[in-house]
Parts: C-alpha cells; sequence; structure tokens
C-alpha cells in the first residue's frame, strides 16, 4: 500500500529529527522538539492541512469540511529519553495520511477534521505531563505553568521562550465532537493472543504514592526482638498482603512497590524509617478505592509502629465511548480484522480528553510488549491493520454522517 510507505519513511524521518548523541529523545520545547513540529508541519501542509499552533505547543493540521464541528485524531509527539520511533509519532502520522487519502478518495468531509500533534504526554520534561491535551480540554492551569523542570525553567518560561505562549492561557476547545487516537499497545497481549488490532475499552485509573513506616533506630545485636520498633517487616508485610490481594482479582488489577528505601539501610541496624513506593492501576474505579482501604486496614491492623500515606496520584479510569466502541467493532467485523477489546494498563492523552470528549483509541500490536526503549518496534504489516480500521473509522465519522 501506498501510503504504508509513505508513513514508514516518515517513522523513520521523524525519528532523525529526536536524534540526541545516539539516542532518539524528543523533550518538549527544546531544539529536537522544534525540528519535530516543522517537519509534522511541512507534512501537513504539502497534504492540504492548515496549520497553526495553540499556547500549549499543540500542532494542527486543519481539514475544513462542511460543518464546523471538528473531529480531531492525533497523539503526543514528545518522547521519554531513549524511547522508540513508534510511541506518539504513529498515531499523528497515520491519522495524517488516513485523512489526506480520504480527501483524495471522497473529497472534502462532512466534518472539519483537525490532525493533532500534541505535546508533554511523557512528562519528558515537566512531571505533570499530558500538558497539550489538558490545554485542549481547558484543564490547564496557572498552577501548572509554574511547574520547573530539572534545570528551573517554568512550563510558561518554556512555552514562551518556543513562541507559543504570550500571557493567555489555552481556550477550551468547545467544537471537538470526537478524538480518536491510534497508538502502539506497549504491552503484549496483543501478539500472544494473535489479535490485529486492539479496541480500547478503557485506559486504567492510577492510586500512587508511597507510605513512610516510621520505626526506631537501635542496635542488631543488643536489642530484643520484643523490645524493637522496626518498620522493615511491617513494610514487608504490607507489601505481601497486597500482592496476594492484587493477585486474586486476576487480570483487573496491577499492583507495584518499585522502590523501597530502609534508612539508614545498614546490615546491624535496626531501621529507622522504611519508605516504599505504590503503584495501583485498573480499569475498575471501585477495584481502586478497594485497595486504598485495604491498605488503611492492613495499616491499622499494627500498632507497634506508626506509618503515613501520601497519596500523589489519583486519577479515576477513563471509558472510551460506547458508541465509538461498537462502531469499531463492526469496523472490524466487516473487514476480516481479528480484535480484542481491551484496557489499556499505560496512560494517554486520551484519558485526559475522554472525560469531556467522545474519544477512542485503536492499538497495534508491539513485537515482545517492548516500548519506551529503543528497541520498540511495530511490523509494518500490523501498522497496516490498524491504519486500515483507523481510516474506516475516520470515513464513517467524518465523511458520512
Ligand atoms: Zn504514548
Amino acid at each position: 500500500m501506498r501510503e504504508l510507505d509513505w508513513i514508514k519513511k516518515a517513522i523513520n524521518d521523524l525519528a532523525l529529527t529526536a536524534e540526541r548523541d545516539g539516542e532518539y529523545w524528543r523533550a518538549s520545547y527544546t531544539r529536537e522538539d522544534a525540528a519535530g513540529a516543522a517537519l509534522l508541519e511541512k507534512w501537513l501542509q504539502e497534504k492540504s492541512f492548515q496549520t497553526r499552533y495553540d499556547a500549549a505547543g499543540n500542532l494542527y493540521g486543519r481539514l475544513e469540511g462542511s460543518s464546523k464541528e471538528t473531529f480531531l485524531i492525533g497523539s503526543h509527539r514528545d518522547t521519554v529519553r531513549n524511547g522508540g520511533k513508534y510511541d506518539g509519532a504513529l498515531g499523528i502520522l497515520t491519522g495524517m495520511e488516513a485523512v489526506y487519502s480520504l480527501l483524495q478518495e471522497k473529497g472534502r468531509p462532512q466534518r472539519t477534521v483537525e490532525i493533532v500533534a500534541m505535546c508533554e504526554e511523557e512528562a519528558s520534561r515537566f512531571l505533570t505531563g499530558y500538558v497539550g491535551s489538558r490545554a485542549i480540554v481547558g484543564e490547564l492551569s496557572q498552577k501548572n505553568l509554574e511547574e520547573l523542570d530539572d534545570n528551573g525553567v517554568s512550563l510558561m518560561e518554556a512555552l514562551a521562550e518556543s513562541g507559543y505562549y504570550r500571557g493567555v492561557l489555552p481556550q477550551k476547545r468547545d467544537d471537538i465532537v470526537g478524538f480518536l487516537e491510534l497508538h502502539i499497545e506497549q504491552g503484549g497481549l496483543l501478539e500472544k493472543e494473535g489479535r490485529e488490532v486492539g479496541i480500547v475499552t478503557s485506559v486504567v485509573g492510577i492510586l500512587a504514592g508511597e507510605i513512610v513506616f516510621y520505626g526506631r533506630q537501635n542496635h542488631a545485636g543488643t536489642t530484643p526482638m520484643r523490645l524493637r520498633c522496626d518498620p522493615v517487616p511491617v513494610a514487608a508485610t504490607l507489601i505481601q498482603q497486597l500482592d496476594c490481594w492484587a493477585r486474586e482479582k486476576k487480570d483487573q488489577i496491577t499492583c507495584t512497590f518499585g522502590n523501597v528505601v530502609v534508612e539508614p539501610g545498614k546490615s546491624n541496624i535496626i531501621a529507622d524509617r522504611v519508605t516504599l513506593t505504590f503503584d495501583i492501576r485498573s480499569g475498575k474505579g471501585e477495584l481502586l478505592q478497594e485497595a486504598e482501604a485495604k491498605i488503611r486496614e492492613i495499616l491499622e491492623k499494627d500498632k507497634t509502629i506508626k506509618a503515613e500515606i501520601r497519596v500523589a496520584c489519583q486519577d479515576p479510569p477513563a471509558a472510551m465511548d460506547e458508541e465509538g466502541i461498537s462502531l469499531l467493532e463492526t469496523l472490524a467485523e466487516e473487514r476480516n480484522l481479528s480484535y480484542l477489546k481491551m484496557s489499556s494498563g499505560a496512560g494517554h492523552d486520551s484519558q485526559i480528553i475522554a472525560p469531556k470528549i467522545k474519544t477512542n483509541m485503536i492499538f497495534v500490536p508491539s513485537q515482545g510488549g517492548i516500548s519506551h526503549s529503543p528497541l520498540e518496534y511495530t511490523d509494518m504489516d500490523d501498522v497496516g491493520q490498524g491504519y486500515t480500521l483507523m481510516k474506516a473509522y475516520i470515513e464513517a465519522v467524518a465523511w458520512q454522517r
């Protein structure tokens, strides 16, 4: 397919603009970001789109339809450090090509169609992330703009320096009636199940933070067991019990304790404190609430030490649009594409947009389930299946309505 040849070349050409000391890294509002955006803008213009940037640096390509109602398609253009070529970029490039090819085949659309290359989804520079999608739904606050990067530069300064921000916060887009994001799966489920595409039902919610257990530092040899106030076994019990609880829920919830710090961290000293991070994700909001209650219940059982929970992030799951899911299923069946309805374990711009605008996502398989790595790879045949479904969906919602 001619369209796939273009997408394949574009993926590689775009990645080259983010090459930095031999690795791919497009942090937002940097030289690499400007180079990537300029190339995307050139391609959009060549493909008949009118281009512009908003105050958050999102790049849009607009194709005017008979109606002002706008259908938005796209993904993010930033990458993690030492990331891959497909994450984010694929959703922008496939969208751009699908709309261009529909324009050639069918003429102007009924609905106006816009392609968007969003900024700062990955927290590639500012910890909060999702800057571009927050801007679209009018949720980028003054406080967000004051957030600092590792070098003490604020988001506002970075945006102003890039020429995007001129003192006015981005306005909420009221004209958008639907959003579609094609993305690599970033997991190995499609490959394992032998399905060609994923139809996303929800993006998981997340409960994350840290728990600090306070003990009493003392000598490992002279302090009898009954006189100790040791936070390590208490932390270990919590980890073990929550892990067991999550396993009982089958594939409905994940629970990760990614960082456990014991202080002072010496083999012959009873610890003074233990800090552990928790990252709990589920497509079901009630399970996340249950997890939090479970943590509190386990902590309350132990009366020997004091523990403090610091919740850093509590985002409910974001449901994709039901009507859109049904339409994607029908279109996949008509084209003999094998699909899997699935929840997304990774975060996406779609989860920010979904509560405000009807949103749907298509996944294509990630080889070996690998992502956020230079080894990230999706076979062009697999890209092709996702592209076919995407193009059919865009035709249905923007051309045929
Ligand atoms: Zn992504």
